[in-house]
């Protein structure tokens, strides 16, 4: 009889939130696509009998000159998702040790899991702000492999200054995977250097600022040696051909992204203010964010979370906070007016 691997018997799935909702805000993705005169005639010259081109070689371009990076330090995934399972599952070994911060995007402990490494998340301060510090003494303790974080943080919505990140790196010979998923809507990346360090990978993605989540197209910066390592392990066709063509052609649109990208945090600012301004009335504490959502601890994340759902808003409950993003200048509106009466 067949059995399942140990590892994966008791494994719990990802499940993002599913169901038809008036208005989605749980999964920090942009209420502004990009129109489709701009990538229509990009899909038009698809050839569907072909493979994909293995190497991205536009969209890594494209990527590339919207940043003012070299493309030959720049992979193209299936989503960042895509990365950091290529990541787990190549660049580390069984029992290998890996450092996560807690709280921060789940997928990392999942896939470092599901590689059986050793994990240790370790917790971050009572305000959620990580204690550099701690962090490089911890990584100095042991044999660590790798460390992973995002920076700013999925869900805290707070930044680490690129100063704190230099530091960290530098204090280890462990490959640090840096996830900049929301480095677009603060400004403390460190892609332009990223080349400059032999353990350093840099995670980003089209699904959040860009408004591009449906094609699944994210991108890892390293070095040569890195990168080389991380073509190498990639599955050959991994970024569908529609994808890449659609991407590569919405990422020569530099100024419409710019303009989106006002747009989002003029949003997140407006949510930011009025939701402030009811949690302050509440005794609630709401940091500054430094990315398109806000993350709270209101008194009974339950009912809110509830309350917002039966009047067709979804948001995001994880524990006792909530994660809510930025939407349409009209979302955020019913959302405010809606949490006044449940906070
Ligand atoms: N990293 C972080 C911090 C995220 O929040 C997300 C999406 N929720 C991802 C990576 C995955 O993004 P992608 O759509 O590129 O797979």
């Amino acid at each position: 009889m067949y059995s399942l691997p140990e590892k994966i018997e008791n494994l719990v799935p990802y499940e993002p939130c599913s169901g038809e909702y008036r208005i989605r805000l749980d999964a920090n993705e942009s209420f502004l696509p990009p129109d489709f005169s701009l990538y229509s005639d990009a899909l038009k010259s698809v050839s569907l009998n072909r493979y994909p081109d293995s190497t991205a070689e536009k969209l890594c371009e494209s990527f590339a000159k919207f940043y003012g990076i070299d493309a030959r330090f720049v992979t193209a995934s299936n989503g960042s998702d895509e990365m950091l399972f290529i990541l787990a599952n190549c660049f580390l070994s069984r029992g290998d040790k890996v450092l996560t911060l807690s709280p921060d995007f789940s997928m990392y402990d999942f896939y470092a899991s599901l590689a059986e490494c050793n994990l240790y998340s370790m917790p971050k301060r009572e305000d959620m702000s990580i204690d550099v510090d701690a962090v490089i003494k911890e990584l100095n303790s042991s044999n660590y492999r790798m460390l992973i974080f995002s920076n700013p943080c999925n869900p805290t919505s707070l930044g680490l200054a690129r100063e704190d990140v230099r530091r960290i790196i530098n204090s280890t010979d462990a490959l640090v995977v840096l996830d900049e998923a929301y480095m677009d809507f603060w400004d403390e990346s460190l892609i332009e250097e990223a080349q400059n360090y032999d353990n350093l990978i840099i995670l980003r993605t089209c699904s959040k600022m860009m408004g591009m989540a449906a094609l699944r197209v994210g991108f890892a910066v390293a070095n040569d040696k890195i990168t080389a390592a991380v073509r190498s392990v990639k599955s050959p066709y991994n970024v569908n051909s529609l994808s890449q063509a659609a991407a590569a052609a919405v990422l020569t649109h530099g100024d419409m992204l710019r303009s989106n990208l006002k747009k989002i945090i003029s949003s997140r600012d407006w949510l930011y203010e009025n939701m402030k301004e009811i949690c302050e009335n509440k005794g609630i504490s709401l940091s500054k964010p430094a990315t398109n959502f806000i993350f709270f601890k209101p008194k009974n994340a339950a009912n809110v979370f509830e309350g917002l759902k039966a009047k067709g808003i979804l948001i995001r409950k994880m524990g006792d906070y909530l994660r809510i993003t930025a939407g349409s200048p009209e979302e955020n509106k019913e959302v405010i007016a809606a949490a006044a009466l449940l906070l």
